[in-house]
């Protein structure tokens, strides 16, 4: 029989049903909520992506602290999702509580700055480097915000980006590569566009056709994550970040980095970790604590080319931010974020715990012979099952197996670890706990016992 990474087809089916079986017997408060409940919401979810988690109905969480979740049956989870890096500082941290406790007595939105904002810049300058920032409230949108200012200053219409990237809901990076020509993604809903109008995307890795995009003449920015994170993560290779940044500047476009999976990496980030050096920095998700908040930031060289450009536009909408975004609750969080929370202290607690996890889950893929292995960016561990090192988007999507990851997932779940659900991602929160850690490992190692023996 043709083994699914490694695996063979009955063993998974019979952990997929087990699985599934277990984790509906176990909820029964959760199905009746959901049936008195979902109706409302469209598929019965309020975001339709939670239909993409892997359990048979979704979960009703009741509270999360620290790294810690507890669901409306009761039970507590080990949380390695921690919303998909939103929370990678732990749920909820004291510092950021307390700013929202004082800032929901002062007002929640008023379009216009508070003095946290201005400690608030001074801070995310400490912490990334010399930007000129600006704040939105996705990373979705600082990518969009950052994409326009590119095309603004280079007056040229392309962004390139990597096959495999994710950044966000931006209709531009919303393409792959198919028979070498860039095209939207399958899955996109409702797009007219011809996307290969607007992006060119290439593997990562592939420096050569980086510059060959470039030399077209027509690349506003090459807008990347320092590492691929949103397939199975894929490593830069040694000189790839320092040839982006020459050929870049070689050909007139911009860099974009996106930080906002990486600043797991450690303290300011990949950027910072590795001495590389964007013309736009975008952070989002985890940036103000949890609290719905990104930033992007413009080199001062590039804030001058902008203003340059902005005194000459004629009057009318950008197409640049929201009413939300820039309120005060943002940068009571942002300010208590950057101060307390985003510390040194932190990252140490974060990788020594990261450290322990890839460790424990590469001696059980090793203990079983498995052809897995695991990836790790700072604070976030990654196992993936195909045999790696995987250099590029291509790559990574080949080295997905949804059907085993589903069932391990539910698995996981079943033994009280969360882990992420559209990849095999775990975050070591400052809060992670040593045990909490082991508790993984040890559920791993049951479930591959199931697979492999
Ligand atoms: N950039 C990267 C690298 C991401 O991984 C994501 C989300 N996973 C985004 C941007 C978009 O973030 P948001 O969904 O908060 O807009």
């Amino acid at each position: 029989t043709d083994l699914i990474a490694g695996v063979r087809p009955d063993r998974l089916q019979a952990l997929a049903s087990r699985e599934s079986r277990r984790y509906g017997k176990t909820r029964p408060q959760t199905r009746a909520a959901l049936a008195a409940g979902a109706g409302a919401w469209l598929a019965g979810v309020p975001m339709h992506w939670m239909t993409d988690w892997p359990m048979p109905f979704p979960l009703l969480v009741a509270k999360a602290k620290g790294a810690r979740l507890t669901d409306i049956d009761g039970y507590g989870l080990d949380d390695f999702c921690l919303g998909d890096t939103g929370s990678m500082f732990g749920h909820s941290p004291k510092p950021v509580a307390r700013a929202i406790r004082k800032q929901a007595r002062l007002g929640l939105t008023y379009m216009l700055p508070s003095e946290d904002a201005l400690e608030a810049g001074r801070l995310l300058t400490k912490r990334f480097g010399d930007f000129r920032w600006q704040v939105a409230t996705t990373a979705t949108d600082a990518n969009r915000f950052a994409l326009r200012v590119a095309r603004a200053v280079t007056g040229r219409p392309k962004v390139l980006v990597f096959n495999g990237c994710y950044h966000g809901t931006v209709d531009e990076a919303m393409v792959e590569m198919r028979d070498g020509k860039t095209v939207a993604r399958q899955g996109l809903v409702g797009q007219v566009a011809d996307l290969g109008l607007t992006a060119t995307c290439v593997e990562f890795n592939d420096v050569a056709a980086v510059e060959a995009a470039l030399q077209s003449g027509e690349i506003a920015a090459i807008l990347t994550e320092p590492v691929l994170t949103n397939s199975c993560m894929v490593l830069p290779e040694a000189g790839f970040h320092d040839a982006l940044r020459t050929l870049s500047r070689r050909y007139g476009a911009l860099l974009i980095l996106d930080e906002t999976h990486t600043i797991s990496s450690g303290l300011g980030g990949y950027g910072r970790v590795h001495s590389l050096s964007p013309d736009i920095l975008v952070v989002g998700k985890c940036v103000a604590g949890g609290m719905p908040t990104a930033v992007w930031g413009l080199r001062p060289d590039l804030a001058e080319r902008f203003a340059a450009y902005n005194a000459t536009r004629p009057a009318g909408h950008s197409g640049m931010g929201t009413t939300l975004s820039g309120n005060p609750m943002q940068f009571a969080c942002l300010r208590a974020t950057l101060q307390d929370v985003m510390t040194q202290d932190a990252y140490d607690r974060m990788e020594k715990g990261a450290t322990r996890l890839s460790a424990g889950l590469a001696r059980v893929i090793d203990a079983h012979r498995a052809p897995w292995h695991v990836v790790r960016v700072g604070a976030r561990v990654e196992f993936i099952c195909a045999p790696g090192p995987l250099t590029n988007g291509t790559q990574a999507a080949t080295a997905h197996h949804p059907d085993l990851e589903a069932a391990l997932h539910l698995a996981l779940l079943n033994r009280g670890c969360l882990i992420a659900p559209f990849h095999n991602m775990m975050l070591i929160s400052p809060a992670t706990r040593k045990r909490q850690i082991d508790r993984l490992i040890a559920a791993f190692d049951e479930i591959l016992t199931h697979l492999f023996t």
